[in-house]
C-alpha cells in the first residue's frame, strides 16, 4: 500500500535527509531516533559542489550556506617546516568549474536545517526514544521491532543507524567495522582566541608523519572547528569520549609553533576512534536497504561521509519513483546505482589518510607530485567526486 509509511532507522544526517528527500517525493515516512532527542554532537563537515547539488534538490542550499562559512581555498602544509605543500583554490573559478560552491558548517547546524525542512513536511513523522533491535519483512511489508517491545509496521525500511548499524547485522551480517588505528580529538573555539598566526579564511590541514591537524571556521565564521588525528592503538566506542590533552601534546611535540600555539588553547577536547569497513555489496534485501554509514562507512579524509549519505537519500527518492510498482527493484536499483561511487569514497579516504601521515621518502614524493599544481589541475584531481553525483534517473523524484 502506498500508504504505509516507509520506516527509517536513524536520525543522524543520513536518516534525516533520507525522511526529507522521500516526504517531498510524496512518501509517508517515519523516522525513529534512539537518543532522547535530534540532533547532532559538535565538530565541522565540509560540504563539496557534489552535496550542494543534492541540497538544492531538498530546496535547503540557501539555509545551508546561510550558516555555513566559505573558506577561500583548501590548503595543505607541512606541520614540521610549515611550508606549503598544495592549494586547491574555492573562489569563483572554482565554482565556474563545478556549477555550485565548498562549504563547510557545524554538524548541528547541518542537521538543524535538515530537520526543520522535514518537520515542516505533512508526510513526516518523527519518534525519539525509539532503539531498533531487528526487523521481520514478508510479502507485503517491514515489521520493525524497539527495545522494550514496541513495534512499527511500513512497506518499506532504511537503515540509516550508522557505523555500528544493527539493521546492516541483519541485512549483511559482517560483525565490526575496522579499526582504522587513527584517534580524531576535536574542539571548537571562539575566533577571538584564534592565534594570529593562523589562517581565517581558509580550511587548513598541517601533514606530518602519522599526524594531522585540520581547521577551518563555522557558524558564519564566528568559531574554529580544529580536527587532530594521530595513530594509536586506542579503541573505545563511540563518538564522544573526552580526550587526554597530554596525550595530544606528545603526538604533536615536533611540530610548528603556531600548531601547537592553537593546540594549547583547547583544555577540553572530545576525541573518537576512527573506524571504517571496505565496500562491499548487499545493502539491499527485499524491502529493507542501508544508507549512509550504515551502507558505506568511510574514514573522514576525503571529507565526504556526511556527503555521500545524502547522495544516497536523493538516489533514493529517485530510483523510488522510476520504480513505483517495484520496491525491491527500486532498493536493488539504488544499490547499483550508489556502490562504485561510494567504494571510491571508502577506499580513496584510506589512501587520503596515507597521504596525510606520510614520513620520509613517501612525504617527499607527496610533495613532489603536489607541487606547482595550477588551479585547474588541482580541481581536475577532485573532478570524479565534485562532479558528480550521476545515476539513471536523476531527478526523477522532482
Ligand atoms: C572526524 C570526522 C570528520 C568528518 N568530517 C566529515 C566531513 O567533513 N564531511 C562529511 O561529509 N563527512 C564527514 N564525516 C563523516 C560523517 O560524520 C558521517 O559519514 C555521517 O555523520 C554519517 O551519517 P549517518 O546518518 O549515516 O550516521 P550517524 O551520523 O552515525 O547517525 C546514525 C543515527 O542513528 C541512530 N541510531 C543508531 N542505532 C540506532 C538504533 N538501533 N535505533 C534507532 N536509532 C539508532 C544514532 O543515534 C544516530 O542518530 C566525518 C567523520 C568524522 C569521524
Amino acid at each position: 500500500m502506498r500508504d504505509d509509511p516507509i520506516l527509517i532507522v536513524g536520525g543522524g544526517i543520513g536518516g534525516v535527509g533520507a525522511g526529507l528527500a522521500l516526504a517531498r517525493a510524496g512518501h509517508r515516512v517515519q523516522v525513529f531516533e534512539r537518543s532522547s532527542a535530534f540532533g547532532e554532537i559538535g565538530a565541522g563537515i565540509q560540504l563539496g559542489p557534489n552535496v550542494m547539488r543534492m541540497f538544492e534538490r531538498l530546496g535547503v542550499k540557501e539555509a545551508v550556506l546561510d550558516i555555513g562559512f566559505r573558506p577561500t581555498a583548501l590548503v595543505m602544509r607541512d606541520a614540521i617546516q610549515g611550508f606549503e605543500i598544495a592549494r586547491v583554490p574555492l573562489g569563483p573559478g572554482f565554482e565556474k568549474r563545478f556549477g555550485q560552491p565548498y562549504a563547510v558548517i557545524h554538524r548541528a547546524d547541518l542537521h538543524a536545517v535538515l530537520l526543520e525542512a522535514l518537520k515542516a513536511e505533512p508526510n513526516a513523522e518523527l519518534f525519539t526514544d525509539h532503539d531498533a533491535e531487528g526487523f521481520a519483512q514478508d510479502a507485503a511489508g517491514v515489521t520493525l521491532r524497539f527495545k522494550g517491545g514496541k513495534e512499527a509496521r511500513g512497506r518499506a525500511l532504511i537503515g540509516a543507524d550508522g557505523l555500528w548499524s544493527r539493521i546492516r547485522q541483519q541485512v549483511i551480517g559482517d560483525g565490526k567495522p575496522i579499526v582504522s588505528g587513527h584517534i580524531a580529538y576535536r574542539a571548537v573555539l571562539p575566533m577571538e582566541e584564534v592565534p594570529e598566526a593562523i589562517s581565517r579564511h581558509e580550511m587548513t590541514v598541517w601533514v606530518g608523519p602519522r599526524i594531522h591537524l585540520v581547521h577551518y571556521r563555522l557558524r558564519r565564521g564566528t568559531l574554529m572547528n580544529l580536527v587532530a588525528v594521530f595513530h594509536s592503538d586506542r579503541y573505545s566506542e563511540g563518538w564522544n569520549e573526552s580526550g587526554d590533552v597530554a596525550e595530544l601534546e606528545r603526538h604533536f611535540a615536533g611540530t610548528r609553533p603556531e600548531v601547537r600555539a592553537l593546540l594549547a588553547k583547547i583544555n577540553a577536547w572530545k576525541y573518537w576512534v576512527l573506524c571504517w569497513r571496505e565496500p562491499r555489496r548487499g545493502w539491499s534485501q527485499g524491502r529493507v536497504t542501508l544508507l549512509g554509514d550504515a551502507a558505506h562507512p568511510t574514514l573522514q579524509y576525503l571529507a565526504q561521509g556526511a556527503n555521500q549519505a545524502i547522495e544516497d537519500a536523493v538516489c533514493l527518492a529517485d530510483m523510488l519513483a522510476a520504480y513505483a510498482a517495484d520496491l525491491p527493484a527500486a532498493f536493488r536499483a539504488y544499490e547499483d546505482a550508489r556502490v562504485l561511487r561510494t567504494g571510491r569514497v571508502q577506499i580513496m579516504s584510506k589512501v587520503y589518510g596515507e597521504v596525510f601521515h606520510a614520513a620520509h621518502v613517501t612525504a617527499e614524493l607527496r610533495n613532489a607530485m603536489l607541487a606547482n599544481r595550477t588551479a585547474e589541475q588541482a580541481w581536475d584531481g577532485m573532478a570524479w567526486l565534485y562532479e558528480g553525483p550521476v545515476w539513471p534517473y536523476y531527478g526523477a523524484s522532482g
